[in-house]
């Protein structure tokens, strides 16, 4: 007799041949520029705490507040008895804080990816995808049944031939883009996008999931730093990076957000976002409304260290924001590297296919602004070790 299950265990055996089998590390402190991971104290580089607000003791205080007020779970969906005022006030917050008519809460940036690309497009339609999407965008383009034609990443004419040869043979259409890519941290150009798509009758998403509190006046994401207020119809967002809580978010036009308050289905489906991390994301938009300090420091941070790696010979591609990819080419070599620097006290890991494509296998160093310059040094100077002692430069 077979056993049924045995190709498991030949896929994950391969997947260890290929340096492509994910090691799971174990992290036993708060979040922050060090973290205990693996019972060992490590100056960390990976996490998406881009402002340093996951320990913040503001947020802290008014999730503690609200866990006395409101206990723990939701307890039903949002469009049954899950809907608390403090996320009609999260919500009121974020558009202000966007300058957006409206937004609408999910449980994750990528439930709200799901959401809102499945309630927008259906058979009929076509999705004009980026290539390097996230992976999100995809399951969300998959499951709402549209035609996907993907174009080529950032391709602005390649956009527009895509949107050219297909039209005519769709009811709707959509174009999706990441705002900033997050394996390499560049910047969707979202003007010129919006040029195109406007003048076909395209609709427009970007996903800031990397852009909200990072790019934009004082964090306020993509829109803003283009300045195309009132022009994007979809911006997704999340509060699991920059925000340091978790939970996504649509902001955009009112007709769309009151239309996934009906079809979004993760909103009609799985339970509402608990009162204390709703509480905790109204925290950060304080924050960030009371002040740009943690934004700049953010940006201050990321620029030196960027700066440094070059002038060490390292490659990091083509970043022009703070998530800083060190290119190393085969996966085997970035998974060794990432050994290298846990030994050394410093935590990155490596990132292989399928997060990126085969042979750009790559450490993604992510700063913060809860980064000192010590830290931001130290740093440095176990990747110049490393990077030595394995060859990548001289
Ligand atoms: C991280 C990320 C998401 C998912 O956000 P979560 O809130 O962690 O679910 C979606 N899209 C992009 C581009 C991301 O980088």
């Amino acid at each position: 007799m077979t056993d049924r299950l045995a190709w498991i265990t030949q896929e994950i055996d391969a997947l260890k041949e290929a340096g492509l089998y994910n090691r799971i590390r174990t992290i036993s402190s708060p979040q922050g520029a060090w973290l205990t991971v693996d019972g060992k104290r490590v100056l960390n580089f990976c996490s998406n705490n881009y402002l340093g607000m996951a320990n913040h003791p503001g947020l802290v205080a008014r999730a503690r507040e609200a866990l006395e007020k409101y206990g723990c779970g939701p307890a039903a969906v949002r469009t049954i008895a899950g809907t608390l005022d403090l996320h009609l006030e999260l919500e009121q917050r974020l558009a202000a804080f966007k300058g957006v008519e409206a937004a609408i809460t999910f449980q994750s940036g990528f439930t709200a990816n799901l959401a809102a690309i499945s309630a927008l497009v259906g058979k009929e339609d076509v999705i004009f995808s980026d290539e390097l999407n996230h992976a999100s965008i995809i399951d969300g383009c998959r499951l709402s049944g549209a035609r996907i034609v993907r174009y080529a990443h950032c391709d602005l004419a390649d956009l527009e031939a895509r949107i050219r040869e297909n039209e005519g043979t769709y009811r709707r259409a959509l174009a999706i883009t990441d705002g900033v890519f997050s394996m390499d941290g560049d910047i969707a150009p979202l003007d010129r996008i919006y040029d195109i798509t406007s003048a076909y009758g395209v609709m427009l998403m970007v996903d800031d999931a990397h852009g909200e509190g990072v790019l934009g006046h004082g964090g306020r994401g993509i829109v803003d730093h283009f300045h195309l207020h009132g022009k994007v119809d979809v911006e997704v967002g999340t509060f699991s990076k920059a925000f340091g809580v978790v939970g996504g978010a649509v902001a955009g036009s009112a007709p769309v957000v009151e239309w996934l308050r009906q079809r979004g289905r993760p909103f009609l489906f799985s339970s509402a976002v608990t009162a204390a991390d709703t509480a905790a994301c109204l925290a950060a938009i304080d924050l960030l409304e009371e002040s740009t300090r943690l934004v700049d420091q953010l940006w201050a941070n990321a620029e030196y260290f960027k700066k440094e790696m070059k002038s060490l010979g390292f490659d990091t591609g083509v970043s022009v924001t703070p998530i800083t990819p060190i290119m190393l080419g085969e996966a085997p070599l970035a998974q060794q590297f990432s050994r290298e620097l846990f030994e050394e006290g410093v935590f990155a890991m490596a990132i292989g296919f399928p997060t990126v494509p085969r042979g750009k296998a790559r450490i993604r160093v992510m700063i913060s602004a809860a980064h000192s310059h010590d830290d931001l040094d130290r740093g440095l100077e176990v990747f110049a070790r490393v990077g030595r002692k394995l060859g990548v430069i001289a």
